[in-house]
Formats: C-alpha cells, structure tokens, sequence
C-alpha cells in the first residue's frame, strides 16, 4: 500500500469521478431521486455507482499516466469490475498483465522501466513479490476498506486461528486474502453462500466428515494441507468487502451456532471469532436499494454494472423476490421489449421479452460501485425509449 497516496486528501473529493458525470443523473439527485417521463416514473436509490474507493483508484491510475510519461504502465488486471472503465484506460495506453484485456507472455518482458498498478481489489503475495523482483515502480491502489480484513486475517493467524472468508473464491479479493492467510502459514476456508456455510456448520458439529467437506468446495477454497479435524477447532470468519450483507451476517450467526453446539457457549468465545468486513459503499447501496423499495410503488430495478461485479450482482439480489431485478451490463441489453440480464440463481446471461409493464409504471435504477455515471444515465434514456417515452436528458448525459 502506498501510504503517501492514500493520505493524500486530493481523493476526497467526489468530484474526481468528473470524466464520468452524466446531466441526467446530476438532474435526478438534484430532484431526489425521482423524475416523471410520461407513463415512466423514474426512481433511483440514495446511494449508487462509484464508491470512495473507486473513484479513488481511477484517479490514481490517470496520476500514473500523467507522472510517467515514456514509461510503459501496467495494470496487475482489471482495475475494477467494467469492462468500459477497463477499455477506457486501454484505450489511453495502458496495457494489462491478466485478465480479459492482458497482452499474453508480457510479464517476463518487466523490468524496471516499468510502471504496474495494483487494482482496488489488492493482489496475491506471490504477484506482489514477483513484481518487487522484476524492480517495477509499484502504484498500489488497494482500496483501505480490502485492507481491514487483511489486518483481521494477520491477527487470526498469529493466534492459531483458522480464517473462514465469506466470498468467491475465483474474486480478485479473497483469493489475495487467501493468499495472504497462507503466506504467514496460516489455514483458510472460503464460502461462498449459505449452502456451502451449512456444509461447514455440519463439519463442525460432526454430522459431516472433513473429507466430504473438502470434496464438496473448490480446490481453491480451503488452504494446502487443510485438515478439518485440526483446523476447525478455531475459526474466526471475514468476508470479502462487496458481498450481500444479510447473508454475511446469517453465515457468521450459523457458523457461531455450530461452534456452540461443539464447544458450549462458555467456551465459544475461545474458539470463535467474527468480523463483518462489508465496505460501507457495498453496506449503503444495499441499503438504499431497500429504502427504495420501501418509499414508494416499484415495479421492477435495474441494475447497471460489470457481470463479475461482485457488489452490482448482490444489489440484484437485495430485494429477494419483492419485484422483479434485472442486472444489466449497459444500455445495449435493453432492445425494445427485449432485455438481456444476468440471472443471479444461474448466473446465465439470458433474455427476457416482456419485461416492461404495460401502462403506468415506476423503475428503480442503481448502480454497482464500479458502474461509472454515464453508463446508468444511458440505460435510463434507453429503458424511456423502450417505454415510448421522450427522455428530453439535459446536456450532458
Ligand atoms: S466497493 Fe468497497 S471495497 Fe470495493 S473499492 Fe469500493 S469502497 Fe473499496
């Protein structure tokens, strides 16, 4: 982490995200978060679209190009979870070293000529390392609320505590978090949802052997040498910062559960340990997309961000079965009666016709942490086209 750059108040300021602004979405928080079109009453949430720690990282890879001008500037893998953002910084020569947009074999051409940034989500100790040998110039822009469940994993190492994350374990955070865990030669256990928490749970209370555990979850999601009848003797949970609150706090409740039916409670608090690690862009998107639903008619929310945006696919899932949610990448999902949506008990990009009532209707709109301004100000004026209503946007959006 470069401390220098993150102390530096230059990234206080919300309007760093200028290269993004959209009129209309400026007009809608300026009226509250609700605009009339016609037939189309257009609602969007209190809190949506860049987080702090987003705008902060896009700002430091524009210094990055601006501080190094003649130098090759490299980005670990995508900054954050857009394609447009990530094509954008493409498009103003930076190249990538993994990921959808990485130039093949270009690591083993580094050297210290080089400049390579480390995106919001941080990075594996190994990468890390890798690249202090190849003598890069490191632009660390690790967003400081991925660095608090780092912190907690350290102190369950150094007291003999196994880390069980709350995430997926493919996602650029906690496989850094994992990555962290084993290189102080702790253990970890990652899980992604209530399912896997209960085969856990189960483990725990001996009702399902260590084997059958292990042979369930991904190679990836427990440590090397993992040993449940060993390493589940302590645990103390994080979660990675962008998953669906609600299901945090039901698995560490579980998982608590199960200790206690081992242990008893006055021995729980030996062998169990918790820390809710949600960031509070993920807590408060969340949040507001309940406030939504609860302030007024809602017929359906659409949802703008990146398929593997882990915060834009839980803001899907927010509202449980309440009204209809639809994730969409940008404005081409939506063709008329046609709309193209990822669907989060799949994760299937499909199409669905119809899905536009019929009559009076009322919208919510938000936005992942990674979805830039205009993006959202654009799937809006297309869902009014597909309405047949004018959007008259002001300038701008
Ligand atoms: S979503 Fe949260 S953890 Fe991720 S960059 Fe934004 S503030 Fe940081």
């Amino acid at each position: 982490m470069d401390d220098d750059r993150q102390s530096d108040d230059r990234y206080e300021d919300p309007f760093q995200r200028y290269s993004y602004r959209s009129g209309l979405i400026e007009a809608l928080r300026e009226s509250g978060g609700e605009l009339v079109r016609g037939r189309v009453t257009v609602r969007t949430a209190r809190s949506f679209g860049f987080c702090w720690g987003v705008d902060r990282a896009v700002a430091m890879v524009r210094d990055a190009l601006r501080d190094h001008p003649g130098r090759r500037i490299w980005l670990l893998d995508q900054i954050i979870h857009n394609p447009r953002v990530n094509a954008d910084f493409k498009a103003m020569g930076v190249r990538f070293l993994d990921g959808p947009f990485a130039d093949p074999g270009a690591v083993a051409t580094l050297g210290p000529d080089d400049v390579v940034i480390i995106p919001a989500f941080s990075a594996k100790v190994e990468d890390v390392e890798r690249l202090e040998r190849a003598g890069v110039t490191v632009v660390d822009t690790t967003c400081p609320w991925v660095v608090r469940p780092h912190r907690r994993t350290i102190k369950y190492v150094e007291d003999g505590f196994t880390t069980v994350i709350h995430g997926l374990v493919h996602h650029e955070e906690t496989a850094a978090s994992c990555s962290l865990v084993a290189s102080r030669g702790g253990h970890f256990l990652v899980v992604a949802d209530r399912e896997q928490a209960e085969w856990l749970c189960a483990t725990i209370r001996g009702e399902l052997s260590g084997a059958d555990l292990l042979g369930r979850l991904a190679p990836e999601a427990a440590s090397r040498d993992f040993d449940p009848a060993q390493h589940l003797r302590r645990v103390g949970t994080i979660n990675q910062t962008t998953m669906l609150a609600s299901e945090t706090r039901a698995i560490e409740a579980m998982i608590r559960a199960a200790i206690v039916a081992r242990d008893g409670e006055s021995d729980a608090h030996e062998s169990f340990r918790e820390l809710n690690t949600i960031c509070r862009a993920t807590q408060d998107n969340q949040d507001a997309v309940l406030a939504l639903s609860e302030s007024g008619p809602l017929d359906l929310l659409v949802v703008v961000g990146g398929y593997d945006s882990s915060n834009t696919r839980n803001l899907t899932r927010v509202g449980g079965d309440a009204f209809p949610s639809f994730h969409v990448l940008g404005p081409e999902a939506i063709d008329g009666d046609v709309i193209r949506h990822r669907d989060p008990s799949t994760g299937q990009v499909v199409e669905t016709r119809g899905w536009l009532p019929s009559g009076d209707v009322a919208v919510g709109f938000t936005a992942g942490a990674s979805t830039p301004d205009t993006l959202l100000g654009q799937v809006i004026e297309r869902v009014l086209e597909a309405a047949g209503v004018p959007c008259a946007a002001p300038a701008g959006s």
